[in-house]
């Protein structure tokens, strides 16, 4: 099945309809409609998949792609042009030009927990940048998916952009097909289950991928404001965001003062009830909730770490000062839970952010310049922010992807167009002057050619 599909996407692309900037255009305008259209299913599909609470439905999935769709809409003229660039001595006279083309047939799967965004957000990418589409959302997200699968029956011609839904068969079965691109979030284990099958075609990979994202707050750091911007960035989808906030490192001096600042702030935002806040989702699958569950064990729990199996309900949870060799300080937590270690000088710090490798986000709370410079210099992570989490994926200028173990490739606004399209170079020269210099028999002296680089 798969295999006559991407027949039908590879005769689709050769058509070079979607070559035509005004054809990506109009199909970017009625994705955005449907899309407006279906606001209220999407919000409720996302509610039956994890009680995701409405506000971060729109918030955080359906009005975050909609932005990114009419950015993308009123650029796409502007990007799609040629490039000129100067050309140089040696190829005197001409001009250069780069131009983006799209690489053809695309790949994207998506994990689970934005199931929209992740979904829609590289595939406007990759039809901005003139490509097809196979999308393969995420099966525990069920409902979505379908929604998802709707959307796209009812905006492409489906040799243009086809949703397959399904898991793990599925998505095996379409990575040993030829692509042209291949675009993958989710997790390190299936990344790399992506990138040896795109080796096997050399086919070019973004891979956005999980990391242990630390948190850092200094003695100088706005203590209240600091653990108010952090509670929402954690426990936002219940603290399922690849970017959230994964351990925090406190100076030591302000831990405590910090820690009741964190508690006071998370009953501000979700009640002394929180299983009944509206506004805090749940756990996405089992296999998750049972994970999470086993990481506290042993635990020195200071807050929360209440559940309830039937709703796979997990508090908002802080725990105090876990090993070093604890289920929560050994991978990626991705969930409600934030461990807190105090930190005394630069070295400790060094200690626990080097031991996990290039995270996909790196905060740091300072008012301290210098210190904010040094964390920022020294450690290599995908993206950041100072005095704030999570909300430097909301600026559409600043590429958004991991580095190393987090993954390769920033994308959102231009930068995925140009993730999307190949830059192909062309030099154009002219005709009336041809120097003669560089054809054989070579009659230059050799003490010229030594000064030859000039002219490159
Ligand atoms: P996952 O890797 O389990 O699944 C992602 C996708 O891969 C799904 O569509 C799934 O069907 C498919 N898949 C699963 N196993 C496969 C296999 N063996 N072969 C081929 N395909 C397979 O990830 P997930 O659990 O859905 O998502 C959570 C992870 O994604 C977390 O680690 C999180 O940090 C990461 N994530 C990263 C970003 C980012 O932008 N960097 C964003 C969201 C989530």
């Amino acid at each position: 099945m798969e295999n006559k599909m991407i027949e039908s996407h590879r005769s689709f692309f050769e058509t070079q309809k979607t070559k035509s900037i005004k054809f990506r255009k109009e199909a970017l305008i009625r994705l955005k409609k449907e899309i407006v259209k279906s606001e209220d299913e999407i919000s409720n599909a996302l509610y039956q998949d994890f009680k995701k609470p409405r506000f971060e439905s729109l918030a955080t999935e359906t009005q975050f792609v909609l932005s990114e769709l009419q950015y993308v809409i009123n650029k796409i003229d502007l990007w799609s042009k040629p490039e000129r660039t100067s050309s140089n001595l040696v190829n005197f006279p001409s001009s250069s030009y780069i131009h983006s083309e799209p690489y053809g047939n695309v790949l994207i799967i998506s994990p689970w927990n934005y199931p929209f965004l992740l979904s829609m957000s590289p595939l406007i990418g990759a039809i901005t940048a003139g490509n097809t589409v196979v999308l393969k959302p995420s099966e525990l997200t069920a409902k979505t998916s379908g929604i998802i699968a709707k959307i796209i029956k009812n905006v492409f011609e489906e040799d243009y952009v086809t949703v397959v839904e399904g898991g793990v068969k599925e998505s095996q079965e379409l990575l040993k097909q030829k692509w042209n691109y291949i675009f993958f979030t989710g997790s390190s284990r299936v990344g790399k289950i992506v990138y040896k099958s795109a080796a096997e075609h050399l086919t070019p990979v973004t891979l956005e991928l999980s990391g242990k994202n630390p948190c850092i707050v200094d003695d100088t750091a706005n203590i209240k404001l600091a653990a108010k911007r952090i509670v929402w960035g954690k426990f936002l989808n219940a603290g399922q965001t690849c970017i959230a906030s994964d351990y925090i490192l406190v100076h030591k001096n302000v831990k405590s003062k910090f820690i009741a600042a964190l508690k006071e702030n998370i009953i501000k935002s979700f009640g002394e009830n929180i299983q009944n806040s509206k506004d805090f989702a749940r756990i996405c699958t089992s296999n998750h909730y049972t994970r999470l569950k086993e990481m506290l064990t042993g635990e020195n729990v200071i807050f929360g770490g209440d559940f309830n199996d039937s709703e796979r309900y997990i508090s908002p949870t802080l725990v105090d000062s876990p090993s070093m060799h604890s289920k929560v300080m050994e991978d990626e937590i991705f969930g409600p839970i934030l461990p807190i270690l105090a930190y005394e000088n630069e070295l400790d710090l060094d200690k626990y952010i080097s031991k996990y490798g290039k995270s996909l986000a790196l905060y740091v709370f300072s008012t301290n310049k210098k210190f904010q410079k040094r964390l920022l210099n020294k450690y290599s992570f995908g993206g950041g922010v100072i005095n704030d989490t999570v909300m430097q994926i909301t600026n559409k200028k600043i590429p958004f992807g991991g580095v190393g173990n987090s993954g390769n490739g920033g994308y959102h606004g231009k930068h995925s167009f140009d993730l999307f399209s190949h830059k192909k170079s062309i030099l154009k020269r002219a005709n009336w002057l041809d120097v003669p210099l560089r054809y054989p028999p070579y009659k230059i002296p050799i003490q010229w050619v030594k000064k030859m680089k000039h002219l490159f």
